[in-house]
This record gives structure tokens, C-alpha cells and sequence, in this order.
């Protein structure tokens, strides 16, 4: 009981709290509710109206017969002729046989309802993951593994918002049960409260099923999660286990997992048919028990017998279903659990992309002052060390340096994926935490040692951030990259489907066509980390002329990070990186050779 409530809260916390979310609104929910309590008083009301009937037909039709042996006689014969509707048998019928339609009705407008209800809960769930993940910090991405995203996004959120319906089913049973306990209540107070107070213990020896139900949901969702993650990896290494020849060893970790994962949801389901099972023999002992009881002790008509009859037996459906909710409920709740602390995290971890003044472009320079940065933030494992470095504005600027040494670290500091643990960047002067994260990476072209290629075409994959560009633009983009030639090679040229992440392209290719999307964009500081190492002699020489015209034409402060000297010879500046340390500074050929020295 006390799993149900602390699950019934975070319920409606994503309704109440994540309002601006818009997962569900509360008016919503009400409404659904709304119906549900129409169904139950048309069921009601349905199961009731026999009574009379039955009742008619025991006093041979005849209106006073009717009257003298039922004390509501008198009443429903006041209100037919208020009505001026005879009380017929016919009439009577006709009343069941509007109740039992309406019921009908309202039951199927509620199956549709909810279910639409619900997929709109998965759909906008599924969004916001998305959007708020997204929108997070890099730090909090990078946390998440993308089998566990992929999860979240699907399985998770579906399950959430089966959560949701069984609940809202939970909520009709329990309100139909009450309805009906009502009026047998009414009809023979003291059987019904031995009932009451039987299937009360039966519900509280059933918590042990709920409890292990949970335990085994938690577990289903931790499994899915490693199952997921496993899966979504090892797709993306299968050239490491063609290899390898070791396409075997993964399948039988896939079997353990798979196994192991399927184990779990088989215990939700067994505990869930075993309970359901007891309740059932339980529900149907009851009902012959209370049956003898009511026409041997009790000596109840036949119309008290029939309608007790017909509570009964669709009281036993109910007790099947609420059991059947119940455990829906524990075995889900663990699915709602996640997505609340992902939201909740994503929504602690969220970036401010627009606070902040704009960033047009740089006059004089980009300076570091005393920055320090750690991944893990612990003092021993420090990465930059009070790291004090101007960067000119419309230059060129080698980072050069031993591999792990920091470069890239550094680099990540300027659109803000990271930041400094103590000391401060200045551009032109201003911290650039003063400027709007959005403009600064509007006019940050970073071209990073991983290729980042979606399926596409090719004009889509160059013009990412520039979707409108005029042909004209893309092409001379293309060129300055030193792409076009071999575009122009492929069967649809600008239309060549490059496959997801440019698996149809060279490793040469796939960074021209990178650095082709960054020139298109006009960056006001382009940084190339490892962009050219793919390229043999010539490309690279192309590039370098490209990097340097582009530098002089559209005022762009240019950073490079490379380990070739072909590389970094034409630099204005070169810094030298090691250890987390700036090493040395000045002209490029001096800081080589001290670096190919070292
Ligand atoms: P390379 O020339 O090989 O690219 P680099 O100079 O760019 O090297 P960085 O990538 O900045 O080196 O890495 C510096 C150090 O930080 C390395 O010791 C690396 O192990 C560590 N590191 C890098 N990225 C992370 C991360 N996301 N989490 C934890 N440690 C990291
Ligand atoms: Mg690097």
C-alpha cells in the first residue's frame, strides 16, 4: 500500500511539477476521470434496474402486487408517471437496455480516450527526454551511454505511460468496487461487511506478490538498460569482432544477457499469474460461501439473490483486474523512476544558451588567465595547470604538443563544452561567460579529430548549419576544403548519399567535407583539431592555402591543433603544450623545433 502511494505522487508530480513540460495536464487527467465515474454509474445502474425487473415479473405484472412487496415500489411507480412513461415490463426492459447501452458507450469513448491520452504521454515524454538531454550540459551527455538514451526514449517512456493508463484503470476498478460493496451494503450490511473485511486480508497477503513484483520491475529496467547499451555498442564494433573472429564470444554474452533479462520479466509475470490464480479460487469460494449463507441464514428473496449473484460474479473480473493493476503499477513504476531523475538531472544540468550579451565577432584577442581544469575534479589528476595564453584575433595559432598532453581540453574551454574549474577567458576583454552561449557557438567552427557525418547527402551534410546557402556558396566551400573534385566524381555529385556517418566516404574525404561545413558557415574562430591528418601532402598544402585565404578574408581568428610540422609551419604563432602546461610560445619554427627537440 504504502509502494502504491509514494508511486501515486510521482504521478502526480509529472503532472503537477514538470507542468511546464507539458506531459499531461491535470485538466486532462480530471476528465479522464470524469468518464470513468460516468461508466461506473451507468454500470450501476444497469446492474440495479434488474432488481425492479425481476421483482415486477415475481408480482405477475401487477402494479400493486409490485408496490406492497417492495418498499422503493411506490417510488419508481411516482417517478414513471411523472415521467407519463406506463409501468410496463417493456418499459422497464427498455430502461435496462439504455442503461447497459450507455455503459457501453462511455466504456469504449474511455478505452479511446485513455489511449490517446496515453500516447500523447509517451510522445511528449519521449520529447522532452530528448530536448532536455539535448540542452544539458556536456558533462551529464557524456554520463549517459547511448543504449541507456535509446531506452529512454522508447521502452521507458511507453512504460510510463502504460503507467499512467493502468492507474487510471486502477482508480475504475477501485471506485467500481466501492460502488458495488455500496449497494450490497445497502441491501444486507452485515454479509457484506464479512466480505469487506475477507478481501481486505486477501489484499494484504497478496503484498508479499507486489513487493517481489517491484523488486523484479527495478531489475527489469537495470537489465534493459545493460541489455540496450550492449547492443547499440557492439553494432557500432562489429568490424573489431570480425576481426578478431570474435563474433562468438559477444553472441554468448548477448545470450546471458538476453537470458537474464528475459528471467526478470518471466518472475513479474508468474508472481503476477500466481496472485491472480489465488485470487480467483479465493474470489469464487467467497461467492459460493456467501451464496448458501445468503439463502440458508439470511433467507433473501430471489430478486435480492439474483442481484447479489450478478455483483458477484462481476465482482470476481474486478478483483482479477485490480490485482492485475496493482502489479502493473510496481512492475512500471521503476520505468517512471528514470525518467524522473533523467528529467530532473537534465533539467539541473541545463545550459543557458541565450543569457548573455552577443557575440559578433573578435577585435583584439582571446585570453586565458590562470586557468586550471580537471575532468574528474580531483586534485591529483589535474589536466590544465594555471594555464596563461593569449590568443591574436584574425590569425593563425598552432597548439602543439604530446599526445594527452591537453590541446583538446583546452579547445573544448571556448564554446563553453567545459569549464575552467578556477581562472577566467577573455575575449577582447569580457569573460566569456558574459556572452550568450548561443552566439558563441554560432560563430565557432570546431572541426574535431571525430568525424561528424550523418546519412545524408552530401549538400546536406556541408550545409548543416547553413540549410538556405546558394549553390554558389556551397560549391566555393567545397572547393576551399579541396571537396569538390571529388564530389563532383560521385554518381548524383552534391546529391551522393554518404551513409550514416560517411561510411561511403575515405577518411581524407570525410574531413574535407568537414571542413568544406565550416567555411560555409563563416566562422569568426575556427579551430581544427587534428582536421588535416587524413590528407596526404597536396590536400593538406590545398588546405593550408584555403585556411590562410579564408583567415584574410572573412577577419577569422584560426586555431590549429596537429602534430605535423607541415601542418603547423605556416602558423603566425605557436604555443607549445605538455604535461597541462604552457611549454613555450612565439614563432612556429622556433617552438617546433623545440618541440621535435623534446
Ligand atoms: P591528443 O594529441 O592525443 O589528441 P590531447 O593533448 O588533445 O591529446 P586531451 O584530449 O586534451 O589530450 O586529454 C588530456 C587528458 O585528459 C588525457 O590524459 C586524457 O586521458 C584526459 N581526458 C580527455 N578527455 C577526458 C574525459 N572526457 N574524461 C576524463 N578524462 C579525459
Ligand atoms: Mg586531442
Amino acid at each position: 500500500m504504502f509502494n502504491l502511494l509514494k508511486i501515486y505522487n510521482k504521478i502526480l508530480d509529472l503532472i503537477l511539477k514538470y507542468k511546464d513540460l507539458n506531459i499531461v495536464s491535470f485538466k486532462r487527467t480530471s476528465y479522464l476521470i470524469f468518464i470513468i465515474i460516468l461508466v461506473m454509474l451507468f454500470d450501476a445502474l444497469s446492474i440495479i434496474s434488474v432488481m425492479p425487473l425481476i421483482q415486477y415479473i415475481q408480482a405477475g405484472q401487477d402494479i400493486d402486487q409490485f408496490i406492497k412487496a417492495n418498499n422503493y415500489g411506490q417510488y419508481l411507480v411516482d417517478v414513471s408517471s411523472f415521467l407519463s412513461i406506463p409501468f410496463t415490463l417493456l418499459n422497464l426492459s427498455i430502461v435496462l437496455f439504455l442503461f447497459v447501452s450507455m455503459r457501453q458507450f462511455f466504456n469504449i469513448f474511455e478505452v479511446w480516450e485513455t489511449d490517446k491520452t496515453r500516447l500523447q504521454i509517451a510522445k511528449n515524454l519521449s520529447i522532452n527526454c530528448f530536448k532536455n538531454i539535448m540542452l544539458s550540459k556536456a558533462t551529464f551527455i557524456r554520463s549517459l551511454k547511448q543504449g541507456q538514451f535509446t531506452a529512454l526514449c522508447e521502452t521507458e517512456v511507453t512504460n510510463t505511460s502504460l503507467l499512467y493508463k493502468i492507474f487510471l484503470q486502477f482508480i475504475s476498478v477501485g471506485i467500481q468496487i466501492i460502488a458495488y460493496a455500496t449497494v450490497m451494503f445497502y441491501v444486507a450490511p452485515l454479509m457484506t461487511g464479512m466480505a469487506v473485511l475477507l478481501i481486505i486480508i486477501l489484499i494484504f497477503s497478496m503484498m508479499t506478490f507486489v513487493k517481489k513484483t517491484h523488486i523484479a520491475g527495478d531489475l527489469v529496467v537495470t537489465l534493459r538498460k545493460r541489455f540496450y547499451n550492449f547492443v547499440s555498442e557492439n553494432f557500432s564494433l562489429w568490424r573489431l569482432f570480425k576481426f578478431g573472429s570474435l563474433v562468438n564470444t559477444e553472441v554468448k554474452q548477448i545470450e546471458n544477457l538476453a537470458q537474464d533479462y528475459a528471467d526478470k520479466q518471466l518472475d513479474i509475470i508468474k508472481y503476477s499469474i500466481i496472485s491472480r490464480f489465488f485470487i480467483a479460487v479465493v474470489a469464487m469460494f467467497l461467492c459460493i460461501t456467501f451464496l448458501n449463507l445468503s439463502v440458508n441464514i439470511f433467507n433473501f428473496d430471489f430478486a435480492k439473490i439474483t442481484l447479489f449473484s450478478l455483483i458477484f460474479i462481476r465482482l470476481i473480473p474486478l478483483g482479477t483486474r485490480l490485482n492485475g493493476s496493482i502489479n502493473g503499477i510496481v512492475a512500471y513504476a521503476p520505468s517512471l523512476y528514470v525518467i524522473r531523475e533523467i528529467l530532473r538531472d537534465s533539467v539541473l544540468h541545463k545550459e543557458e544558451l541565450e543569457k548573455g550579451i552577443d557575440f559578433k565577432g573578435i577585435n583584439k584577442s582571446i585570453e586565458f588567465k590562470d586557468v586550471s581544469f580537471s575532468y574528474d575534479k580531483s586534485k591529483s589528476n589535474i589536466i590544465l595547470k594555471n594555464i596563461n595564453l593569449t590568443i591574436p584575433s584574425n590569425k593563425i595559432t598552432a597548439i602543439i604538443g604530446r599526445s594527452g598532453g591537453g590541446k583538446s581540453t583546452l579547445i573544448d574551454l571556448l564554446p563553453r563544452i567545459i569549464s575552467p574549474d578556477s581562472g577566467k577567458i577573455y575575449i577582447d576583454g569580457k569573460n566569456i561567460e558574459d556572452y550568450s552561449l548561443a552566439s558563441i557557438r554560432n560563430k565557432i567552427s570546431f572541426v574535431s579529430q571525430d568525424t561528424i557525418l550523418f546519412d545524408g547527402t552530401v549538400r546536406e551534410n556541408i550545409t548543416y548549419y547553413i540549410p538556405n546557402a546558394d549553390e554558389d556558396e556551397v560549391i566555393e566551400a567545397a572547393k576551399l576544403s579541396g571537396a569538390h573534385d571529388f564530389i563532383e566524381k560521385f554518381s548524383k555529385k552534391y546529391n551522393y548519399n554518404i551513409g550514416e556517418k560517411g561510411f561511403k566516404l575515405s577518411g581524407g574525404q570525410k574531413q574535407r567535407l568537414i571542413l568544406a561545413r565550416a567555411f560555409l558557415s563563416k566562422p569568426k574562430i575556427l579551430i581544427l583539431d587534428e582536421a588535416t591528418s587524413s590528407l596526404d601532402y597536396n590536400s593538406e598544402l590545398h588546405v593550408k592555402k584555403a585556411i590562410n585565404k579564408f583567415t584574410k578574408l572573412n577577419n577569422c581568428t584560426v586555431i590549429i591543433i596537429a602534430h605535423r610540422n607541415t601542418t603547423i609551419e605556416n602558423a603566425d604563432l605557436a604555443v607549445l603544450i605538455g604535461d597541462g602546461k604552457i611549454i613555450d610560445r612565439g614563432d612556429s619554427s622556433k617552438v617546433l623545433s623545440k618541440y621535435l627537440g623534446s
